[in-house]
């Protein structure tokens, strides 16, 4: 069968130094039970962190403890290291509580501040001879370089931990902020910088394997009006309806973006005038549809460029000029360049 793993909640050369040292306190006071507190002055708190001895006293390795109840604080508020006669010295102490008749408590100083206590309990009245506490002292003082050694290192790995975080963090921050960058924050589609950037390599891909590339331009028709009439909160829901009716309708190759106010554009690789027309249509009629669904009356005009009929690099004119024609022969139609 597997051995369950110990939890350790000390070092391991704390442990290795301090192990023998509480046998030998056993040994010198005759108690059954010696253990090695850490204390928390931040949090106020204490924690037993090695035991040694038979399991007479409900004392464990890992629980941490408010200082107002430690039996500890109590012996050094009465100003004595040692009592073995505890339920009565201290009645209603947590020391009583547990059953001990007799307690030590040594701190372990480090810098001339209290870092933990050796202790030592036991179910029986046990007389400590001044020297053997003489004794004790010294080998807390023994036991103070490795656990504040322990500390240290304790320290060192929540810091670790804490530093981990805040790079975790920054590297998210880091991709919301390249995420942003990309991309037109009302509505979710590519902004203008990431249209032209992926634009291009379109362009070259079109021009190295002379394969068909065409481009609708898109603007809401009298949207001026639309906001001054219905409000500038209804001018922007037209605009995350357009976005929500292109991202819906664009292909994963293609590249659907807000260039700025309430003018669009999509670009498709391997794609004709012909099938960028149906696609134009089905814009037009979705976004129609959604802005009655919200009570509000709208339309598109289109410009439709493609390389069947202009330059790689005019297609972005050719399909601004097809627009503008849409917008003088009425609005709410499709133009395609000529
Ligand atoms: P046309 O049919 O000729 O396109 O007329 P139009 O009123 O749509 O004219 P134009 O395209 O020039 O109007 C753009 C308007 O878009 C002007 C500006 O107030 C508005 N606009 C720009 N950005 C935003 C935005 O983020 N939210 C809202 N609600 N309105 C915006
Ligand atoms: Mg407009």
């Amino acid at each position: 069968m597997p051995q369950r793993q110990r939890q350790r909640y000390s070092s391991l050369a704390l442990e290795h130094a301090a192990r023998p040292l509480l046998l030998l306190v056993q040994h010198l006071t005759g108690l059954d039970t010696t253990f090695l507190t850490r204390i928390d002055w931040n949090a106020l708190t204490q924690q037993v962190i090695l035991v040694e001895g038979p399991l007479h006293l409900p004392i464990e390795e890992g629980p941490v403890v408010n200082w107002s109840d430690s039996m500890c604080r109590v012996l050094f508020d009465a100003n004595i290291s040692y009592s073995d006669s505890v339920p009565s010295t201290f009645p209603g102490s947590a020391g009583a509580a547990l059953g001990m008749q007799t307690f030590f408590a040594i701190p372990v100083l480090s810098e001339g501040q209290t870092i933990g206590t050796l202790c030592g309990a036991s179910t029986e009245s046990v007389h400590i001879q001044q020297h053997t506490l003489t004794s004790l002292k010294l080998i807390a003082d023994a036991m103070a370089y490795q656990l504040a050694l322990d500390q240290q290192m304790q320290l060192q790995q929540k810091r670790v931990k804490v530093a981990e975080k805040t790079i975790d963090k920054l590297y998210q921050q880091a991709q919301q902020m390249e995420t942003l960058a990309h991309t037109d924050a009302l509505t979710g589609l590519d902004n203008r910088r990431a249209f032209q950037a992926k634009f291009e390599q379109y362009q070259l891909q079109s021009e190295m394997q002379g394969t068909a590339l065409a481009l609708m331009m898109i603007d809401i028709d009298e949207f001026k009006q639309l906001n001054d009439q219905h409000g500038h909160e209804a001018g922007d829901l037209a605009l995350q309806q357009l976005g929500s009716v292109l991202s819906a309708v664009a292909r994963q190759s293609d590249i659907a973006c807000r260039l700025g106010g309430d003018e669009f554009v999509l670009a498709a690789a391997d794609t004709d005038t012909q099938g960028l027309l149906h696609l134009a249509e089905r814009v037009q009629q979705q976004f129609k549809q959604q802005m009655r669904q919200s009570g509000l009356e709208s339309s598109l005009s289109i410009g439709i460029a493609s390389t069947a009929e202009s330059a790689l690099d005019q297609l972005l004119p050719r399909a601004d000029q097809a627009l503008y024609r849409a917008k003088e022969l009425g609005r709410d139609r499709v133009e395609l360049a000529c």
